[in-house]
C-alpha cells in the first residue's frame, strides 16, 4: 500500500495554452484565474525581453539578461526554453517554478508558444493542451492593430508566426474559439472541471 502510493505518478494537473498574438490570451488567462473551478496558478516565465510598461518582475515574468538566462539554461534548469517570434528574445519554463505549484497541490497554467508546448506535450501527456484561435486571420491583424503598440514590422512578424502556429493547432488536446470571451472561458472551466472529476473517478 505505501509503496504504491509512493510509486504512483501523481496526477498531472497542467494547462498548456497557446495560440497567435491577438487571439486574446492574456484576457482569457485573467479570467481563468479568476473564474476557474479548481485551483489553479499560473506559471511565471523567465524571458530576456524588456520590460513592458507596467510589467512587474517576478509577476508577469522573471526578466533576466542574456547571461542569467544562458546560465539557467545551461544549468538546466528550464522545462522548455526557446526564441519566440524570431525576435531574439528568450522566454523559458522554470523546473523550480512547475515543482512550486505542484506541490501545492494546484493546477498550473502555461501560456507559451507552440514550440514550447509541443515539448511539454511530449513530456507530460496528459497536459491539458489547449489551443486559442481567433475565427480568422484578418480578426488577429485587427486585434493586433487595435492594441496599438506594436510597430507594423513586429505586427507583420507576429501575424507570420501566427500563420505558421494555426498549422500546429491540431496537435493539442483541445481547440477553442475565441469569439466570445464568457463562452471561450466557460469552456475551458468545464475542461478543468471535467478532468479534475476524473482524476478522483
Ligand atoms: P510577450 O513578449 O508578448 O509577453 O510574449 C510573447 C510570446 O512568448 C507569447 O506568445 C508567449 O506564448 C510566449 N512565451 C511566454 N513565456 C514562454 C515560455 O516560458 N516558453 C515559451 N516557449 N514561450 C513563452
Amino acid at each position: 500500500e505505501e509503496t504504491s502510493k509512493e510509486t504512483a505518478a501523481p496526477p498531472c494537473r497542467m494547462v498548456v495554452l497557446s495560440g497567435p498574438s491577438g487571439s486574446g490570451k492574456t484576457t482569457i488567462v485573467e479570467r481563468i484565474l479568476k473564474d476557474s473551478p479548481v485551483p489553479i496558478q499560473m506559471a511565471v516565465s523567465a524571458t530576456t525581453r524588456p520590460k513592458r510598461v507596467g510589467e512587474i518582475d517576478g509577476k508577469h515574468y522573471h526578466f533576466m539578461t542574456s547571461d542569467e538566462f544562458e546560465s539557467h539554461r545551461v544549468a538546466d534548469d528550464f522545462v522548455e526554453c526557446a526564441e519566440v517570434h524570431r525576435s531574439g528574445f528568450w522566454y523559458g519554463t522554470l523546473k523550480s517554478e512547475l515543482a512550486r505549484i505542484q506541490e501545492s497541490g494546484s493546477w498550473v497554467l502555461l501560456e507559451i508558444d507552440v514550440e514550447g508546448a509541443l515539448k511539454l506535450m511530449d513530456l507530460y501527456p496528459d497536459a491539458v493542451s489547449i489551443f486559442l484561435q481567433t475565427p480568422s486571420v484578418d480578426e488577429y491583424e485587427r486585434r493586433l492593430r487595435n492594441r496599438g503598440t506594436e510597430l507594423d514590422e513586429v505586427i507583420q512578424r507576429r501575424l507570420r508566426t501566427a500563420k505558421e502556429e494555426l498549422k500546429s493547432s491540431d496537435r493539442y488536446r483541445y481547440r477553442v474559439i475565441n469569439d466570445d470571451l464568457d463562452r471561450a472561458v466557460g469552456e475551458i472551466c468545464t475542461l478543468l472541471k471535467d478532468t479534475e472529476k476524473n482524476f478522483h473517478a
